[in-house]
């Protein structure tokens, strides 16, 4: 299973280092990625199943892009996965479909893993299942599915950060859709926590979890890990 803690504007470089050592004495196989704000990206000394990863990054090396990080600043602590297309940053921060192909392309040409974010707002969920399919695909039609450190996470906008989950069984539906869609591991995001983990781990088609809120407080993340 691929475990992923999105720490969104949560901890500091101090807390992030306490929190990853309290994490190595984990013992598991599973892969574990840990985001935290670009202001606490450091490379952990921790089995190489736990890899840090950036929330994000501006698509060039360098330059003049105001608050933002390049790849410059993501190699100095050796990060080679990233998050892209998270629902806060399309919808919070705005950013268009053209810079989500963009940094996708550029983070494909690094060799970098991409943990692709994709899932519908409530007024698309509203119109009913074959809405959402359509939704889903339209995301993914900018990317190359194809490519082969691609990891794809289905967040359901309504779902994340507000306690509600999507169902079972939806999940199940949307999670196999997207499989003959694609071979990459296939996540589920959206309030994911101890309580309802576990059936999402039973489902075929589910390879992991991106978990945000359960994920800030470490023994809540270890007690996930643990039922993968
Ligand atoms: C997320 O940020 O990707 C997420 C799924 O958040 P939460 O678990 O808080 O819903």
């Amino acid at each position: 299973m691929i475990i992923c803690a999105n720490f969104k504007t949560n901890h500091t470089r101090k807390s992030v280092r306490a929190y990853v050592d309290a994490l190595c004495n984990l013992e598991t196989d599973h892969q574990i990625r840990i985001y935290p704000p670009s202001s606490a990206l450091f490379k952990p000394k921790s089995p190489k199943q736990i890899k840090m990863g950036a929330q994000n990054f501006y698509p060039v090396k360098n330059g003049s892009f105001t608050g933002e990080i390049g790849q410059e600043q993501l190699d100095e602590f050796e990060i080679t996965s990233v998050l892209i297309g998270h629902s806060e940053r399309r919808h919070i921060l705005s950013e268009s479909d053209e810079l989500i192909a963009n940094k996708f392309n550029f983070a494909k040409e690094n060799n970098w893993e991409i943990n692709f974010c994709i899932g519908e707002p409530k007024s698309i969920r509203d119109r009913g299942k074959e809405a959402v399919l359509n939704y889903l695909e339209t995301q993914l039609k900018s990317i190359d599915v194809a490519y082969k450190n691609l990891i794809i996470a289905y967040e359901p906008v309504w779902a994340i950060g507000t306690g509600d989950t999507a169902s079972i069984e939806d999940i199940k539906e949307i999670l196999d859709f997207l499989r003959e869609k694609t071979f990459a591991p296939l996540l589920y995001g959206g309030s994911v926590k101890s309580e309802n983990v576990k059936e999402m781990f039973e489902l075929e088609n589910c390879d992991g979890v991106l978990v945000g809120t359960a994920s800030w407080d470490v023994e809540s993340f270890k007690s996930i890990i643990n039922q993968a």
